[in-house]
This record gives structure tokens, sequence and C-alpha cells, in this order.
């Protein structure tokens, strides 16, 4: 069986085909700048050159059909043809109270989708406009939507209301979602299979590190807190994202440098974070060559993100009342060796102790906690897609 996987933004389209068979990639890609100057498509099949083809990209429609056109293409195809397609999941960012696993997508599904948009105003409507167009297109393909909230929604209401009145909750349904749900359901998962127990018996803390970040608490199998909140601008510092400040700060920022609500949003996702503090970049491979190198505010915005990271494992534990295992994941989570010896300095208090040797690894499974660390220290990669298509085929 043959399931393809799509990941929506405003002006992107990601894609993975797996053959479920084995659970291999047989082509992924990404159509880029769509609407946008400059469109183009990079696909890249499993056992042929990577394709690049440029052209305008008016809508999701059009990029819908240049992915389809490629994966089936008689030169650098992987497929005969659209029929060999048996499913296709698409990935969601937020799905509300409304879902708390995958769905198969249907009508009603839909309308309960554009119901979300007013909570989700940024990043749902690319989501819906995929699927429509890979409906229209593949008409007659069962399809799958999997919630980046999903996750999360076994969180206990203490841990999800925040301190306004109840009634912004009962009338905007303003409270905690968590994002990432896909990435750190995948990880805890793999991270017991990797201990060889149950994760019904495990408490994790998970850390999804990347461009955004993200912190669960998983407790028995169940995330029962996660550090983005209403939407994904809250919790650590983030490339971009502020992260959680004083809420005063924002109406302060309105009023000194005279912006509307909507510049300070924008403002608070795209020019603060790590890229604020250092002034060098969001990307954490450039600020920690800049901190190499002496660039003092380069260094404070690596201690800043893991000093907040640290907190958050700290937090979980006394939420969860113990703590098995901590997992990295995520670009950072996954490749920065120092990164993750930052955050996990000086934690023997709660059994935390890295082994550097081991901790000396990038991108695949490993266990890095020194013997004795009563805590255990994973790096697990993450595989969102990979996870969207096993959601996929249990659901068709
Ligand atoms: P996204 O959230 O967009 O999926 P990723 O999970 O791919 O992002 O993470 C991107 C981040 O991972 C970037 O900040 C990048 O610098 C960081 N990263 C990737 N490789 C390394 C590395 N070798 N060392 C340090 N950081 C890395």
């Amino acid at each position: 069986m043959k399931v393809l996987v799509i990941n929506c933004g405003s002006s992107s389209l990601k894609y993975q085909l797996f053959n479920m068979e084995n659970q291999s990639v047989l082509a992924k890609g990404i159509v880029e700048r769509i609407g946008l100057e400059g469109g183009m498509l990079k696909h890249q099949p499993a056992d042929k050159a990577k394709v690049e083809i440029s052209e305008n990209i008016p809508n999701h429609r059009v990029a819908v059909k240049m992915m389809l056109d490629a994966l089936t293409d008689k030169n650098h195809g992987v497929i005969g043809d659209m029929s060999e397609i048996s499913a296709v999941g698409h990935r969601v960012v937020h799905g509300a109270e409304k879902f708390s696993g995958s769905v198969k997508i249907t009508d009603e599904v839909m309308d309960v989708l554009k119901e979300c948009i007013s909570i989700a105003p940024l990043h749902n409507p690319p989501n819906i406009i995929g699927i429509e167009a890979a409906r229209e297109l593949l008409p007659d393909v069962p399809m799958v939507g999997v919630f980046d909230t999903a996750f999360h929604q076994t969180m206990p209401e203490y841990a999800y209301i925040y301190g306004v009145p109840y009634e912004m909750y009962k009338k905007y349904s303003i409270r905690r979602y968590g994002f990432h749900g896909t990435s750190h359901r995948y990880v805890s998962m793999r991270a017991a299979k990797f201990l060889n127990k149950p994760v019904e018996d495990l408490k994790m803390v998970t850390l999804h590190l990347g461009n955004g970040s993200s912190i669960t608490a998983v407790k028995n199998g169940k995330s029962v807190d996660n550090s983005m909140g209403f939407t994904p601008l809250e919790g650590i510092v983030m490339g971009t994202r502020c992260g959680s400040i004083d809420p005063a700060i924002v109406a302060f920022i309105m009023e000194k440098e005279g912006i509307t609500a909507e510049k300070v949003n924008d403002y608070l996702n795209k020019k603060c974070g790590v890229l604020g503090i250092s002034g060098v970049s969001s990307d954490f491979r450039d600020i920690e060559e800049a901190a190499g190198k002496g660039n003092s505010r380069a260094k404070l915005a690596l201690e800043v993100f893991a000093y907040q990271a640290k907190k958050y494992i700290g937090s979980y534990a006394a939420a969860m009342n113990g703590l098995d295992a901590i997992v990295f994941t995520g670009g950072i989570g996954e490749n920065s060796i120092s990164i993750r010896k930052m955050i996990c300095d000086e934690m023997d208090y709660f059994g935390i102790k890295i082994d550097e040797t081991k901790n000396n690894v990038r991108g695949k499974e490993a266990d890095i906690s020194a013997d004795g660390s009563k805590t255990r220290i994973l790096v697990i990669p993450t595989n969102e897609e990979l996870m969207i298509a096993l959601d996929t085929v249990s659901l068709i």
C-alpha cells in the first residue's frame, strides 16, 4: 500500500510518498513559493537523482498537480499512475477541542476544520486549502487529517486553563492546546521501544527543539502538559518567536512603538527569539558559530534557550512526580551536541547525568546518559510524516 503525506503551509507544500509494506520513502519533495515570484518544485525520488523544476505556481491546486505529475513522471516518477496512491494523510495544525485523534476526512470534518480557523487564523487556512486541492485532484482516494493538537487533548483541565476569566474559555475557546503533538507522540513511542518498556509505565519529558520548539510531559503514554499554548508562540524562546513573556510587555511595545495588534503579533512571531537576542540569526548553527568566535549576544541567546528548556524539565518532573527519561528531538535536539549538554548540565539533583562521549552523536537513536544516571537521556529523531502515514493506514 502506498500512502502520500502532505504538509501544506501558506506558501509551501511538503510531501512524502511511503511504501507501507516496509515503511520506506519512495519519494519526497517540496513545492515552494506558491503564489509568489520564483515558484519551484524540488523532487527527490529514493533511487534517482533530485529534480528541480522552476515555474510560476499561482495556487495550491497547481502545487498539488505539480507534485502528482512529479510522482507519476516517466523519468523521475516513482509510480505508474495516481491510482497507486491508496490514501493521503494531511498534517493539520489546529484541531482545537474537536479532534482528540486523527480522523478520516469527510465533508462534515471539513466544516469543523473551517470552524477552527477563528482560533488558528495563521495555520489552518493553508492546511484546508491543501486538503481541498488534494480532494479535487484525487476525488476517489480516502484522506485522513492528523492534528498537531490532538495528542495534547489528554491534558487535565488545571493544566490547560489560563488565569483569565473562565468566560473567555467558554466564549472564545482561550486555553492551552499544545502543538507538535504528532512528533511528541512518535518519539515517546519510539523511546519506550528503545528502553524496552511499555509506554504506560514511563514518565518522560520530550523536547522537540527546532525552528519552533515545544516540550511535553508524557505520563504513561499520555500528554499531560505542553509548553506551547493557545498558539505556538508560548513556551521556550524559539528561532524567531519570543516564547513566554510577561503579557504586559505586549501592550507596552504596542504603545511605545505605535504598532497595531496585528503588527505586534507579527513582531513577536518573526523578529524575536534567539534571532532577536543574538542579532545574528535564527539558525542555531550560525548562533553556535558566532558564540564560538566570542559574540557575547550569541552566547547569551544559547544560554537563555538552554536555561528555559532546563526549567521545563524540572517543572514537568514535579508535575509528574518523577522522571524516567528525557528525549531530545527536532533539528536542534537531534543535532546540537552543545545545546543538549547545556540543558543537561547540573541536573544531577534530578538524577540526570549526560555522558559527553555518548552525547557526541547526531541524527540517530541513542542513549546519551552516563552510567548511574537515574533518568535516561535519549536522542530520538522524529518522523512526523511516518506517524501521519501510520495513522492514515489505521483509519482507512
Ligand atoms: P522545523 O521546526 O522548521 O521543522 P527543524 O526541526 O528542522 O525545524 O530544526 C531547525 C533547527 O535545527 C535550526 O535552528 C538549525 O540550526 C538546527 N540544526 C540543524 N542541524 C544542526 C546542527 N548540526 N547543530 C546545531 N543546530 C542544528
